[in-house]
C-alpha cells in the first residue's frame, strides 16, 4: 500500500515515520508513505497556500488551487482501476474508527490532505475527495496528527507490519468489545496480585475469564459498544 500526504508542515511527519513499528513497516516494504509539501504547488514566488475568508471572519483559509493541482498530480498515475482514495481530515468529517481503518488497509493507494488555520476552501470537497474523515469530536490546529493517527492505525493492520499477527484478534473494537486486562512481571506489586488464574496455566479458563473481563469492562466504560448498531 502507498500513502501520500498533502500537508503544510513535511517536517512534522519525521518524528512518527521514522521510529518503532512504521519505520518498521517502511523497512519491510510493506507500506510506502510521502510526504508533499503543499507549498510545492503554489504558483506565486512567496508560495502562498492561504487567504483570508470571504465573508470576513477571524483566521485563513487553505486556497483551492494549490491543493486541486497537488491531487492531480499525486493522482495522475494511479490509474482508473486500483483501489484508490482521497481523504480529506476534516473534524467535520465522518468519525474515523478501526472498521474504516480495516477497509483502508486494504486499498492500493491512500491520499490524505490535512487541513490548517480556519479550514479549507470548500471546494477543495469537489476536487474530488472521496472521504470527509474526523477523528474525534474536538478541534485541533492541523490535519497532520489526524493523517499520522491514520497512517499508524491503517499500517498495523497491514499483513506482516506487527511482530505478531496474533495480537490484532482480540484487541479492543475487534469484537464489538474492548480489550481484556493485561498482566505481566512482577506477579505482586505493592501489594496488588495479578489473578490467580492466569497464572494457572488453564488456558480454557483464562480464555473465558478474559471474555468475562472484556465484556465486564466494555458495559462499564463503553456500553454504546454493545448496543446493535443501526448501520
Ligand atoms: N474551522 C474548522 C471547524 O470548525 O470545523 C476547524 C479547523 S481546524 C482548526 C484546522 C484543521 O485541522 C482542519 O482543516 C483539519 O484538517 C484539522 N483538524 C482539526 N481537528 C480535526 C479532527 N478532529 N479530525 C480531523 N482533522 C482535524
Amino acid at each position: 500500500m502507498k500513502i501520500d500526504v498533502l500537508t503544510i508542515f513535511p517536517g512534522m511527519f519525521d518524528a512518527v515515520l521514522g521510529e518503532s513499528m512504521i519505520k518498521r513497516a517502511q523497512q519491510k516494504k510493506k507500506i510506502r508513505i510521502k510526504i508533499h509539501d503543499l507549498r510545492d504547488y503554489t504558483d506565486d514566488k512567496r508560495r502562498t497556500v492561504d487567504d483570508k475568508p470571504f465573508g470576513g471572519g477571524p483566521g485563513m483559509v487553505l486556497k483551492v488551487e494549490p491543493i486541486y493541482r497537488a491531487v492531480k498530480d499525486i493522482t495522475g498515475n494511479w490509474g482508473a482501476k486500483g483501489n484508490n482514495k482521497v481523504v480529506l481530515l476534516t473534524p467535520q468529517g465522518k468519525r474515523f474508527d478501526q472498521k474504516m481503518a480495516k477497509r483502508f488497509s486494504k486499498l492500493d493507494r491512500l491520499l490524505l490532505i490535512s487541513g490548517h488555520y480556519e479550514g479549507t476552501d470548500e471546494r477543495v470537497k469537489k476536487i474530488p475527495v472521496d472521504y470527509e474523515i474526523s477523528i474525534g469530536d474536538y478541534v485541533l490546529t492541523c490535519g497532520e496528527l489526524p493523517a499520522m493517527v491514520l497512517i499508524d492505525c491503517i499500517a498495523r493492520l497491514i499483513p506482516g507490519v506487527l511482530g505478531d499477527e496474533r495480537s490484532k484478534i482480540n484487541e479492543s473494537f475487534e469484537n464489538g468489545l474492548l480489550d481484556y486486562p493485561q498482566y505481566t512481571r512482577p506477579a505482586v506489586f505493592r501489594g496488588m496480585r495479578v489473578p490467580d488464574i492466569l497464572l494457572s496455566g488453564d488456558h480454557k479458563k483464562i480464555s473465558k475469564w478474559r471474555m468475562d473481563q472484556a465484556l465486564k469492562k466494555t458495559k462499564k466504560t463503553r456500553p454504546d459498544l454493545l448496543k446493535p448498531k443501526t448501520e
